[in-house]
């Protein structure tokens, strides 16, 4: 017998989410934006105020009794996210303020001990800034070198060329697990397989990952994996990285301070055990609490039918704009990608295209993307970028292909 599973209901998961439900400019808001950020669940929001009006306290320091259920809850989120990754321990995972902080805090400990001149550090052509600039500093401190894997017209990463630039030298390879310009999913098992064959470590930039899809970091092997609270529904200025826990004993601390330290003294000071050792400072409590509730959410939903509904999104969305629209180019244009469709319609410049959406309600992201690089190697200063979350609908779509129609009466 063939059982389906129930179609998703749309109308009623989009009720979790308060933000989704106002007028911008008198029309209904169409969100496809989600690739800078995404929405926030009801649930998250009230673990955020509950947290306030019933837990607050410093983690980790008082014997009184609001210290210890804060340092519980901070604790226990701190599982969540183990359990959401499928990490061994929950010590493997780092509160930091985001994928940003994640590649810098590995980059900047790295040049403390573990990289010196003459050796390379491997990055793809489809970085964010993020995973750019933090390896750049670390070689110009360290006198390493930066190779770029080169990418396909399509933006695919060119495996047979990553494999030429492998070599004993290499010590770090960080490239992304989906990429936020064009939606594209990077064949990260085969990255790491040859990675770990040369000793070198993986690092993968997961900001765009974890939203559309669950991600087991042991099946995939990675060493290291970075992403953000503010993309998964969870909250800003919190975010993960993952480590394994032997190289996260192999490298120093990031961050000097309160919280990371065994015993200080004028002469010596020892440092934590981990996850510690690397989280200096009062963390974001409240911050950690709610990426735990926002897992929880997803935990909660089918989420392959999550997956699905985006991936029908997808298919909806990059039809109508090819049938509406016979001139526009899609980068990045490949059968399997994740929910995010950047384009150039014509000459018209995305900046003007998107003022003029977004006086329609529909919020879309114009520019480069923090991916200067990848613009760069396409010719162009910038594009149009809708990415969707489950949380979307075709008429969403719909307002956005007659936003756009208007746009292009106007500007062509
Ligand atoms: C958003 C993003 C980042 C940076 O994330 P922050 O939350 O700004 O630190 C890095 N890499 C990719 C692929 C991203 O999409």
């Amino acid at each position: 017998m063939d059982v389906k599973t129930p179609p998703l209901d749309i109308a009623k998961l989009r009720q979790d989410f308060p933000v989704l439900h106002q007028k911008v400019a008198g029309k209904p808001l169409a969100y496809f934006d989600n690739a800078a950020s995404a929405q926030k669940p009801q649930a998250v929001i009230d673990t955020l105020s509950h947290y306030y009006e019933t837990t607050h306290s410093n983690v980790h320091r008082g014997v009184h009794q609001l210290s210890q259920k804060a340092t519980d809850a901070f604790e226990e989120a701190r599982k969540i996210v183990q359990q959401e990754l499928n990490a061994a321990h929950p010590h493997e995972i780092i509160w930091t303020k985001g994928t940003t902080d994640s590649i810098n805090l590995v980059a900047s400990s790295l040049g403390q001990n573990q990289i010196k001149s003459g050796d390379e550090i491997i990055i793809s052509a489809l970085e964010h800034h993020s995973n750019i600039v933090p390896w750049q500093m670390l070689c110009q401190r360290t006198g390493a070198t930066l190779r770029v894997i080169p990418i396909s017209d399509e933006g695919e990463i060119d495996l047979q060329a990553y494999r030429e630039l492998l070599s004993s030298r290499t010590k770090m390879v960080a490239v992304n697990h989906y990429s936020n310009a064009l939606g594209l999913i990077n064949p990260v098992e085969a990255i790491i397989e040859e990675a770990h064959k040369h000793g070198a470590w993986v690092l993968l930039d997961g900001a765009q990952s974890l939203p559309h899809r669950p991600v087991d970091v042991r099946a995939l092997d990675a060493d290291f994996y970075a992403f953000s609270g503010h993309k998964v529904f969870g909250p800003t200025g919190i975010g993960v990285l993952y480590g394994k826990e032997s190289l996260l004993n192999e490298l120093p601390p990031y961050q000097g301070g309160g919280e990371m330290i065994a015993e200080v003294s004028f002469e010596k000071t020892t440092y934590g055990e981990l996850p510690h050792k690397f989280e200096a400072g009062t963390p974001h409590i409240a911050g950690a609490i709610g990426l735990g509730a926002a897992f929880q959410y997803l935990q909660q939903q089918d989420r392959p039918a999550l997956a699905r509904h985006e991936e029908e999104l997808l298919a909806y969305a990059t039809d109508a704009l090819r049938r509406h629209f016979p001139r526009l180019k899609i980068y990045g244009d490949v059968p399997h990608k994740a929910s995010v469709i950047s384009f150039l319609l014509e000459d018209i410049h995305p900046y003007d295209a998107g003022a003029i959406l977004d006086k329609l309600g529909v919020a879309i992201r114009t520019g480069h993307h923090c991916n200067q690089p990848l613009m760069q190697r396409f010719g162009i200063s910038g594009t149009m970028r809708a990415s969707f979350a489950f949380y979307n609908t075709t008429e969403e779509i719909d307002q956005f292909i007659t936003a756009l129609q208007r746009a292009e009466k106007m500007l062509s």
